[in-house]
């Protein structure tokens, strides 16, 4: 007989990095959306119109890879009935087919990350070893309506070699091997765009890591992060 597997714990961490995406004021209004590949075809994501401060394990809904509803597994864990999935589930089904090695993205507005993606521009060049362990290039998706197939195939085309995105007018995107992973990548970029935000009020000119200096923080990334399937 097959093995069942239990989808419990990934329940109770979407959960609470739920609840950290708006107590770091990450989110707003309904706003910000977690979700998991719990399997090859079942994913479990936030619901649609649900402030993230108290979301609950039950309220997640299961989907396939489709982004279809699995009553059989919502039934089985005795979800709330009614919840929906995020309508920005797109964006993170784009950013699952870009790598198999893809568990878990986290979508929210930190204010600092907005401050830049509601213009053209974003620091993109990495200052600190964590921004440039965790975070990388920063690189900017163009406005396309959130939840649409346009922006879904927009993120797409950018994914691949990345683990955060920034979307333009809109917020930002972070993915990785867990929850926690695509939640710290949230973090250190917030904290990259603050520190930038205010380098740049008071036009400070940043020191830039030198050639050598990236090399040994690509040695130290690989490390950490290697086995993302997206390097
Ligand atoms: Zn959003």
């Amino acid at each position: 007989m097959e093995c069942k597997k239990n989808y419990s714990a990934i329940m109770e961490k979407i959960a609470e990095y739920s609840h950290m995406i708006w107590s770091k004021g990450f989110v707003d209004g309904n706003g910000g959306n977690i979700s998991a590949r719990a399997d090859k075809n079942v994913f479990i994501v936030t619901p649609t119109l649900f402030s993230k401060r108290n979301v609950s394990a039950r309220d997640l809904c299961f989907t396939d890879a489709a982004g279809k509803l699995l009553p059989d597994l919502m039934e089985e864990y005795g979800q709330n009935p009614g919840v929906r999935p995020t309508s920005e589930f797109m964006t993170h089904l784009a950013i699952y087919s870009s790598s198999p090695e893809i568990r878990a993205v986290v979508h929210t507005h930190p204010p600092y990350v907005c401050s830049y993606a509601f213009t053209g521009y974003v620091p993109s060049e990495p200052l600190s070893p964590e921004s440039a362990v965790w975070m990388g290039n920063l690189a900017m998706a163009a406005y396309a309506p959130a939840g649409s197939e346009k922006l879904a195939f927009r993120v797409e085309a950018m994914a691949k070699g990345r683990n955060v995105l920034v979307l333009q007018n809109h917020g930002l995107v972070a993915w990785g091997r867990s929850v926690e992973e695509a939640y710290w990548r949230t973090e250190v970029t917030e904290n990259h765009c603050k520190v930038c935000s205010i380098m740049e009020s008071r036009n400070a000119e940043p020191r830039r890591f030198t050639k050598q200096e990236m090399e040994e923080l690509e040695i130290m990334k690989s490390k950490f992060v290697k086995s993302n399937g997206n390097e």
